[in-house]
């Protein structure tokens, strides 16, 4: 049985959508809607109707959506109630008032302490310390594996690209890989990682890189249908 109301990140066009379904004993049939102040998709379903039902509207819509959802400014701004992705998992960012402890993460959530005007902040902190902490363990994992050390990890708010790997051994990563899924994580350090020993990308840098990570296909190909949407979170 569906809850009265859900929030998933759903695949619309390629770039990951908010989609709320919410439950309406007095709706007649299923419908679909635009919310701007959250930037995603409302799915009304009658009390009979099943989410499969929201699923095939939305698809059948599919592109009126994803241009309506393209006219909108930042697709998953940082607010209270919004649904952001960690590890590739659902979180809802739910403030947490006066309660200490600046920003903590439970059981899909995301607790943000402090007055509102700070939440987006302290959100984007938090995850960019998580990154730190993730990224920087993953690639000491997997630079220990092929023999090699780098000089230090960054992680910053990079446009363009999902990781780098300096002539002097410095790794540099974007923060919101830690929105991605792991496998997509496992495989950006470990990219990085077989530059610190091939700084090109012939056949030896290849042959190491899939020593580093067995997803490469895997990350590849959702970084080129996703990639666009996490750069529009926050
Ligand atoms: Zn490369």
């Amino acid at each position: 049985m569906m809850p009265a109301m859900s929030t998933e990140l759903l695949p619309v066009q390629g770039a990951l959508a908010r989609v709320e379904f919410r439950r309406s004993a007095r709706a007649r049939k299923v419908s679909l809607r635009i919310d701007p102040a959250q930037g995603g998709v409302v799915i009304t379903l009658p009390p009979r109707a099943s989410r499969r039902a929201g699923l095939s509207l939305l698809q059948t819509h599919e592109a009126w959506v994803a241009e309506k959802l393209a006219e909108l400014p930042g697709a998953i701004p940082f607010v209270s109630g919004a649904v952001i992705p960690i590890n590739g998992e659902p979180h809802v960012i739910v403030p947490a008032g006066s309660r200490p402890g600046g920003a903590w993460i439970e059981d899909g959530k995301i607790f943000v302490s402090g007055g509102q005007e700070f939440l987006a902040r302290r959100v984007t902190d938090h995850l960019r310390r998580l990154a730190r902490q993730r990224l920087t363990a993953l690639t000491a994992e997997k630079a220990k594996q092929a023999g090699v050390a780098p000089k230090s990890v960054r992680v910053k708010d990079t446009k363009t690209r999902w990781g780098s790997c300096a002539p002097d051994g410095t790794l540099a990563f974007c923060w919101r890989l830690i929105l991605a899924p792991e496998f997509v994580q496992d495989y950006v350090v470990g990219h990085e990682v077989a530059h610190l020993r091939h700084m090109n990308h012939g056949r030896n840098f290849w042959a190491l890189t899939e020593n580093l990570t067995s997803h490469r296909s895997a990350a590849t190909a959702w970084l080129s249908v996703n990639g666009q949407a996490l750069l529009r979170i926050g």
